[in-house]
């Protein structure tokens, strides 16, 4: 499967930006907890589009969405923490812009000085935004001249400053951070080295057993750990306690495993746990002997059996995707299974590529980012990307083909 990659795409260098405009779509959508930036990962990647621009002599109208608010009055999902974090990093002065539904930013933009930029307020405080609204798409081009999207993250979702916007405006490419993005994933779909091994967690199940079926047809074998094995292990009849299953995906799982084993690929999900009696319960962990799970018990790692097994598969693997931590590793107790297999990716000669923010965030936490082919700033943007999707952010960008 050849992917399109980024043909036709303009990237920002071939865009002219003295004097003009320029509306930057970021993912400036960090952790935050208490009003404190978690993990500032996202803020930094984007760095060198913005200073790339400000070095050209644009003027930076630069946006993202935070979290999902129901409205502008759910203060906590205010991108003013960034604002304030972004000032500091890129030492110029941000300007954070109230009301991205108005123009009013245009009288901003009169005035702005060569240090300082603006950042439009979390754009999903507009209710248009996630309806691919062409009025909030309409306003805003208003007063741009170009459009970039630097947004990863969140470019698998046709939102008005991801597609609308960009589908009205004529000068338009990407940022930095998105080509480098596509350029490494790419490796995978273009080119894996075989075997190609995906590592599958997390807690998402609902939206993590539907990639399966699309990774089928890439890769030669899955890992499965997280909460999303005791889908799995239901569905094969297993045990599983208090672990979290989502019931009305078991019969799925089931037809899923049945597909897998039919094409002769590996399928490994784990063989025994850490399990413990409540999700916040460190007092009460322990290893099982086997796969059973007991009934008031719940599954939050996976054990060392499982680890090992991984492992090995790990060690033969000449391309590995990892997506979704193996337990709930944000508790220290609970973390051995997800940085044992951190460690394990990390050590081998595999291409291998991380993607998810939570698992970002292990990758991190384990000391073994550095040792990664590449960690994406996007989890669902690269999964999608990976199965063959295309992302609604990236074709809007690429000239349409001709009628002949
Ligand atoms: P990513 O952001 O990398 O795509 P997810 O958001 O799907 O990953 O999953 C990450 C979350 O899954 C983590 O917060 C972790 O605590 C949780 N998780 C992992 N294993 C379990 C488990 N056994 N039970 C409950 N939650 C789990
Ligand atoms: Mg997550």
């Amino acid at each position: 499967m050849a992917s399109a990659g980024l043909k036709g795409i303009k990237t920002i260098r071939d865009l002219s930006l003295e004097g003009k405009t320029l509306f930057l779509r970021l993912d400036l959508n960090v952790p935050l907890k208490d009003g404190r930036i978690t993990d500032e990962t996202r803020l930094r990647a984007s760095l060198p589009t913005i200073q790339y621009a400000m070095e050209k002599g644009a003027k930076i109208v630069m946006a993202s969405h935070l979290g999902r608010p129901k409205s502008a009055a759910d203060k906590e999902f205010s991108l003013e923490p960034v604002a304030t974090r972004m000032s500091e990093l890129l030492g110029v002065e941000v300007l954070l812009f109230d009301d991205p539904a108005s123009d009013g930013v245009k009288n901003l933009l009169t005035g702005l000085k060569k240090n300082q930029v603006i950042l439009l307020e979390n754009v999903r405080f507009v209710p248009g935004e996630t309806k691919d609204s062409e009025e909030f798409a309409t306003v805003l081009a208003s007063y741009v001249d170009v459009y970039v999207n630097d947004a990863f993250g969140a470019s698998h979702r046709a939102h008005t400053t991801i597609h609308a916007l960009p589908r009205i405006m004529k000068e338009k490419g990407i940022g930095f951070l998105i080509e480098k993005e596509i350029t490494m994933l790419d490796q995978l779909i273009d080119n894996p080295k075989r075997p190609y091994l995906a590592i599958l967690g997390g807690s998402k199940v609902s939206d993590k057993i539907g990639v399966l079926e699309k990774l089928m047809d890439v890769v030669d074998g899955f890992l499965i750990g997280g909460a999303m094995a005791y889908t799995f292990l239901k569905a094969q009849g297993h045990a599983v306690g208090k672990s979290l299953v989502e019931e009305d995906r078991v019969r799925f799982a089931k037809e899923m495993m049945a597909r897998v084993e039919a094409r002769d690929k590996s399928f490994l999900l784990p063989v025994d746990h850490r399990v413990t009696k409540g999700i916040k319960d460190t007092a009460n962990l322990r290893t099982t002997t086997d796969v059973a799970i007991k009934e008031d018990e719940l599954g939050v790692d996976i054990g060392p059996k499982t680890l090992a097994q991984f492992g090995a598969a790990i060690r033969e693997a000449g391309t590995i995707f990892w997506n979704g931590p193996m337990g709930i590793f944000e508790t220290p107790e609970f973390s051995q299974g997800t940085f044992g297999i951190a460690k394990a990716i990390a050590a081998s000669n595999a291409i291998k590529i991380v993607g998810g923010g939570d698992s970002a965030a292990a990758a991190e936490a384990s000391g073994q980012a550095e040792s990664m082919t590449h960690i994406s700033t996007g989890g669902g943007a690269s999964l999608e990307y990976l199965q063959g999707d295309k992302l609604p952010g990236l074709e809007i960008l690429r000239p349409s083909r001709k009628s002949s």
